[in-house]
């Protein structure tokens, strides 16, 4: 039989036999559930070995086919009554459905398709007039009328059919009388790993109704199966020729399991498998993150750790602890900064690349604004980067610069990785589980090795003692550097004009320069790497190197002075980074050595960045609070000194200050310096000029 050329009748006809040959007990089942459940729901395979006439014929003509489907499901005998009405939804579209967003064409129009995408907005859920009743104010009767788009449709006479009087009136809308039913708008945007070379991701719109509502929330990856057209644009009044493509969704997959879009073939497995075991696997791992960038040694070490990140662990008791490292790079401007950023972002599985000046709405973490244009006046919730790179890493430049909202809800994004949005309509928890690779501009234009980085850059200390690993990036003149740097950055550029060359010329040679600034591993091959190896390696400390931390943990505490050198979450971080050198070696133990990694790692970090420059002792609170121990002391002495003046005299002027001071032993410039340190962080501050207060009288 041609389904084709069928009528109606016969294409329902053969959908009730078929439910009542291969479906009827899934159906009672969702009859007797209703309305908890309100679908049929059938993979496409169960309809292809039973039916492939009908499966085939649904994939091309689904707007006759889904609708042929329901009013058989209304014509079955159902074991309540009334009869439930039931959707019919179907998943698991075979291969050939999936299409691109980005190959999304005129021919795909009305027919079924899958899409993949990433959610990167969802409206709240409003109900929708389905069938309206309306009352004719001439006579009173009721007059039903279907909709069917997204503008309402009036009766356009009061029908005699219906009972009514025949007459043009006014009618009323009976809204307690009429049947609504949930809707929801979303858009999907390209998954990050399938774009190249930085595009921008094409986004599609989706219409959800009914059951399907509310279960999706940004951030989330899916599959959605449905229904592809044209959406009518104007331009004022006037009505357009080019439609906007819009898609009805029929049912959603939700992707569950971790990378399950990166595809490794067994051949690749077997090749991954063998990389794991060369002895050079670090250097060549490291090697293999932007090239063409001369030094930052260590920085490398760490963005590789970073890519492959530590276990996060579920507690019984509920909470949870991350497992990704997050890292800043605070630094002078010129210094590759950006430049490495943009090269994670290739390597990174599920990666995305912002700034954090970047005009999009959602910024960072979240929003939620009522939008016209989106939600045809909805409140919309829309995801920023951290939530997009969910289970990857978020590279942020200039990350000093993200507004105060974002500011606020990062803490949470995080420590806790998820961010919660209640506000309106919307009431979600998002998950942002992704490392943030971060880099910042010192606000001075260069970066001062003798000032903490609290000081210098835009962003408040709590936050930044959330990063495992902060790296100051300086570019001072130094001739040895400066010579090598030099060759480097001239070797890429010639090597890069070779290729140019060769490749105008039509020739293929690779010569040693141009070996040189290629990866180590190819782009490709490297993120199958990491996402086999955060998917299916889950190291555990052994005995030697939960042994190694600790005594290193207790011991350079013990032997501090005064300070405190570091705090249970540079412990963490430990054993965050421990895990994470296992896991590059595919190792499901980790051991000594790689504690050792981590404290190598750590060390050089603190050193830079959490060293008291005047006792050179290791101090955490220059980091987290801005302040060493040995500049508390002296504040404590300095305010004590404007509180005793300034009983007396009602304030205290920066002459009786310093004698005060240099009595107490203090210089004269320690003394200015920290006075400016205190007007700066609030602590006191000058009514006239050349006299102060502490703030908190
Ligand atoms: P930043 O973001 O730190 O201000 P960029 O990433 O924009 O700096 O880098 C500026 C330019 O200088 C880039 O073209 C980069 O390749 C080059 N450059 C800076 N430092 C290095 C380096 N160490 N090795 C190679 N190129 C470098
Ligand atoms: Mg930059």
């Amino acid at each position: 039989m041609q389904l084709a050329e069928a009528g109606l009748d016969t294409i329902i006809e053969k959908w009730e036999r078929f439910f009542y040959d291969y479906c009827k007990e899934e159906i009672d089942n969702a009859a007797l559930r209703f309305p908890e459940k309100r679908s049929l729901l059938l993979d496409y395979w169960v309809i292809d070995t039973h039916d492939a006439e009908m499966a085939e014929y649904m994939l091309e003509k689904p707007f006759v086919a889904l609708y042929a489907a329901e009013a058989a499901l209304r014509k079955m005998d159902m074991p309540v009554d009334p009869a439930p009405k039931l959707h019919f939804r179907v998943r698991n579209l075979p291969e050939g459905q999936k299409i691109g967003i980005r190959d999304l064409r005129s021919q795909h129009l009305g027919t079924f398709i899958a899409v993949d995408g990433l959610v990167k907005k969802v409206t709240e859920v409003r109900p929708k007039l389905e069938d309206a009743a309306f009352q004719c104010l001439k006579c009173g009767a009721v007059i039903r009328v279907q909709q069917n788009g997204t503008v309402l449709q009036e009766p356009l006479e009061c029908y005699e059919d219906q009972g009514g009087c025949g007459r043009r009136t006014p009618f009323t809308l009976l809204t307690e009388d009429s049947r609504f039913i949930d809707s929801q708008k979303i858009e999907i945007q390209e998954n990050p790993e399938e774009l190249r070379g930085g595009a921008q991701p094409l986004r599609l719109t989706i219409y959800l109704e009914d059951d399907l509502v509310g279960n999706i929330v940004p951030g989330d990856r899916v599959t959605v199966n449905g229904i592809l057209h044209g959406q009518e644009r104007r331009r004022g009044n006037i009505k357009l020729t080019e439609f906007n493509k819009v898609m009805d969704a029929n049912t959603i997959e939700q992707k569950e399991q971790a990378f399950e879009e990166v595809q490794i073939s067994d051949e690749e497995e077997q090749k991954i498998r063998e990389l794991s075991q060369d002895p050079l696997i670090y250097h060549k791992i490291k090697e293999s993150i932007a090239p063409t960038i001369y030094g930052l040694d260590t920085e490398k070490d760490a963005l590789a750790l970073q890519l492959f990140g530590g276990v996060a662990k579920q507690m019984p008791d509920g909470t949870r602890i991350r497992g990704d490292m997050h890292i800043l790079l605070v630094g002078d401007p010129g210094t590759a900064k950006s430049q490495l950023l943009r090269y994670m972002s290739l390597i990174a599985p599920r990666s995305v690349y912002t700034s954090g000046k970047s005009s999009s709405a959602a910024g960072l973490t979240a929003s939620a604004v009522r939008s016209d244009e989106f939600g045809e006046g909805r409140w919309t919730l829309e995801a920023g980067a951290l939530v997009l790179a969910d289970l990857g890493v978020a590279c942020v430049d200039e990350l000093d610069k993200m507004d105060s909202k974002d500011r606020a809800a990062l803490h949470q994004a995080m420590e806790q990785q998820e961010i919660s949005v209640a506000k309106a309509g919307i009431n979600a928890t998002l998950k942002s589980r992704c490392s943030l690779l971060g880099a910042a501009n010192p606000k001075f234009g260069r970066f001062d090795e003798f000032a903490s980085i609290a000081e210098q850059i835009n962003m408040p200390p709590a936050l930044l003692s959330r990063f495992d690993l902060i790296f100051p990036v300086t570019d001072r003149p130094e001739r040895a550097r400066d010579t090598n740097l030099a060759t480097h950055i001239l070797e890429v550029h010639v090597a890069g004009e070779k290729m140019e060359h060769d490749h105008h010329q039509g020739l293929a040679t690779l010569d040693e320069l141009e070996q040189k600034v290629r990866p180590a591993i190819e782009p490709e091959f490297f993120r199958k790497y990491i996402a086999y190896a955060k998917r299916t390696v889950f190291p555990v400390l052994t005995d030697e190197a939960v042994e190694k931390l600790k005594s290193y943990y207790v011991n350079v505490r013990a032997a501090a002075r005064e300070s405190v050198p570091f705090t249970p979450r540079q412990l963490e971080a430990f054993v965050r980074i421990a895990e994470a050198s296992a896991r590059i070696r595919l190792s499901e133990e980790v051991t000594e050595a790689d504690a050792q990694r981590a404290i190598d790692i750590v060390d050089y970090y603190l050193e830079k960045v959490g060293v008291d420059r005047e006792t050179g002792d290791l101090d955490i609170d220059i980091i987290t609070t801005g302040i060493s121990h040995s500049q508390k002391d002296k504040m404590k002495i300095l305010t004590g000194i404007i509180k005793d003046l300034s009983d007396r005299e009602d304030f205290a002027s920066m002459r009786d200050i310093k004698t005060r001071a240099l009595e107490e032993g203090l210089t004269e410039k320690t003394v200015e310096d920290m006075m400016a340190k205190m007007i700066r962080q609030g602590i006191i501050y000058e009514p006239k000029r050349g006299r102060y207060k502490l703030t908190s009288e």
